[in-house]
């Protein structure tokens, strides 16, 4: 059953509407389909509206400051009608907009003006992300792809890096913990920590009450991804999957390259209210009874 729990649409910085996300996921077999987008929910409903085969599971991706770094808190399962859970999305909508304006002026300063106005375009109603500006600084030539835009401008001590003000990991947990949902560590190994930095992290998000963290991700070498699975463990988290889809590429695909370690504890083991895994859960006893009986 592919299952991945990670995913955007042009709700935020995605390529594809919530209808496009679905048709393909539906066609690429995926049973269960997160759609996570960056401080929203609004891709949600006409995703879950769209899908006939496919179950939804409604999510968002919450932008947390953590000493000197930007990290992701998904949020799983929530109740989109939830109000203090949407105005916290509110709130972080408002920053990211302030943010915006203000690496559009750093970057005018460094003679790459309109910067702001053309990324508000291309983010369209979206809310405005740093890949919409590396987007329009690709297309101004300023590098072959937005991996090197971000390295060259938008990271830390680059010129159009500005510090945030996101709310803290453990409001991240709270507010979607409030809104019915489970708080999930996302992409571990993408903020550059040691490994010593990203001991602390995880530690600190189950300190904070966290549910998860994600240990599958496509792409993953696997001796990180041990790495991260004994985290895990250690702190009694479960595990969750996702490919953070964000648009049709030839090395990512919606559900393709995830595998968790044998010894996780599937963040969805528990999902019963979803029918398709109420079959899957029933199936498991069975397997395992097989599996003793042949010892
Ligand atoms: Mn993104
Ligand atoms: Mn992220
Ligand atoms: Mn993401």
């Amino acid at each position: 059953m592919l299952i991945d729990l990670h995913s955007h649409t042009t709700a935020s910085d995605g390529g594809l509407t919530p209808q496009e996300l679905v048709f393909r996921a539906e066609n690429k077999q995926l049973a269960l389909l997160a759609i996570t987008d960056h401080d929203t929910t609004d891709g949600v409903a006409l995703a879950q509206k769209t899908a006939s085969k496919l179950t939804i599971v409604p999510g968002t991706e919450i932008s947390t400051a953590w000493h000197a770094f930007d990290i992701h808190i998904v949020g799983l399962n929530i109740d989109l009608d939830n109000a203090v859970l949407q105005a916290a999305l509110t709130e972080q909508r408002e920053k990211r907009e302030q943010r915006a304006v203000e690496m559009g002026r750093r970057l005018a300063k460094a003679g790459y003006p309109d910067v702001y106005e053309e990324a508000k375009q291309v983010a369209g109603s979206a809310p405005v992300t740093r890949s919409h500006f590396a987007k329009v600084l690709v297309r101004r030539g300023v590098a072959d792809n937005p991996a090197k835009v971000f390295d060259k401008f938008l990271r830390r001590g680059n010129t159009g890096y500005v510090p945030n003000n996101w709310m803290s990991i453990a409001e991240a947990v709270k507010v979607i913990q409030q809104a019915g949902g489970q708080a999930v560590l996302a992409h571990p190994t993408n903020y550059r920590l040691s490994n010593k930095w990203l001991r602390k992290l995880v530690a600190e998000f189950a300190s904070a009450g966290g549910d998860a963290i994600e240990v599958a991700a496509p792409q993953l070498n696997r001796e990180v991804q041990q790495f991260v699975a004994d985290l895990a463990e250690e702190h009694g988290l479960l595990a969750s999957q996702g490919t953070d889809f964000h648009h049709p590429s030839a090395w990512r695909e919606l559900g393709r390259g995830l595998h968790l370690p044998q010894k996780c504890q599937p963040i969805w083991q528990d999902w019963t209210h979803y029918e398709v895994l109420q079959s899957q859960t029933e199936a498991a006893p069975e397997a395992n009874t097989a599996g003793k009986e042949g010892l």
